[in-house]
């Protein structure tokens, strides 16, 4: 079968990762695993053998019906799906539900298509309630971009969301040759542990991810004119004026650059921003 560029098919064929990978998870009898995109089921049956159960959804309706006809009555439920199309909360909690046996969190795995990799990533940390880890496969700019910590040239949108609820780390690279079809990238492993009990507090989730791509809008500019330049779409109701009073009340320099901002300080400025907007200020 030909591999699909259109949804990012480039099928691990090194035993050696897949073995490091599902390692890397080591899920137990009593745990689920979501596996976004199975593909022909190199890292799925792996998984199985470790797992209680494995949740795989992949779009490719031809994929699925190979997987079915190769993992019969088994530990796994295939479901033929666009993974945005899911409601990953509603499917976990359905699947707890008809194995009341194991743990309501699952661990999420997958080598992810990488045309859609940030937005099943944002879609995860939406549904965080009901996952554990994540240890997902990504283009290894798109991995180091997400861990990379505050002050760094590398550090962005992603970072920020994705530190403010996980706790991030690379777990090791992955050569292009590991592939087939071979991609023109290299990849890298990357580990985002949720965290249990929020390590920092955010009045609005979406309010946060306006405000973090507001300031992150023009990264040569200062904070105070990257987000007086945003403020429109930050929320209607706010002013260029405003912006100077929030940024002082959250303690931040206005001379400073989004890039130098830590996942600390982006909450305390949402929790300004909230105020200002439920006219508390
Ligand atoms: N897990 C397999 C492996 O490691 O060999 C395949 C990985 S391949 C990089 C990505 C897989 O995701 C493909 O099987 C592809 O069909 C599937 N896929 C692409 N877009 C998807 C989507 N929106 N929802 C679910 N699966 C998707």
């Amino acid at each position: 079968m030909k591999a699909k560029k259109s949804l990012g098919q480039n099928f691990l064929v090194d035993q050696n990762i897949v073995a490091r990978i599902v390692n890397s998870v080591s899920a137990k009898q009593d745990e689920f695993v979501l596996e976004i995109g199975p593909g022909h089921g190199a890292i799925t049956k792996n998984l199985m053998e470790k797992a209680g159960w494995v949740i795989a959804v992949e779009i490719d309706e031809s994929l699925v019906a190979e997987l079915e006809s190769n993992f019969p009555n088994s530990n796994l439920s295939i479901i033929s799906s666009d993974i945005l199309d899911l409601n990953i909360i509603q499917l976990v909690n359905e699947q707890s539900k008809l194995h009341p046996q194991l743990k309501n969190k699952i661990r999420v795995v997958a080598n992810l298509p990488y045309y859609i990799s940030t937005a099943i990533l944002s879609r995860l940390i939406q549904a965080r309630s009901v996952i554990k880890d994540m240890t997902l496969m990504l283009q290894k700019e798109v991995a180091e971009r997400i861990a990379s910590p505050a002050g760094n040239k590398d550090y962005g949108v992603l970072s920020v969301i994705a530190q403010t609820y996980c706790q991030t780390k690379i777990l090791f690279d992955v050569k292009a040759g590991c592939f087939r079809p071979i991609p023109k990238v290299e990849s890298s492993i990357l580990r985002l542990e949720v965290y249990e009990e929020p390590v920092i507090k955010i009045v609005d989730d979406n309010l946060l991810v306006k405000i973090v791509n507001g300031a992150f809008s023009q990264r040569r500019k200062t904070i105070l004119n990257s987000l007086k330049a945003s403020c429109n779409t930050i929320d209607p109701k706010l002013f260029p004026q405003d912006i100077i009073a929030i940024l002082d009340l959250a303690n931040i320099a206005p001379e400073r650059r989004a890039e130098t901002l830590s996942c600390q300080e982006f909450a305390k400025l949402t929790e300004v921003f909230f105020q200002k907007l439920t006219q508390a200020l």
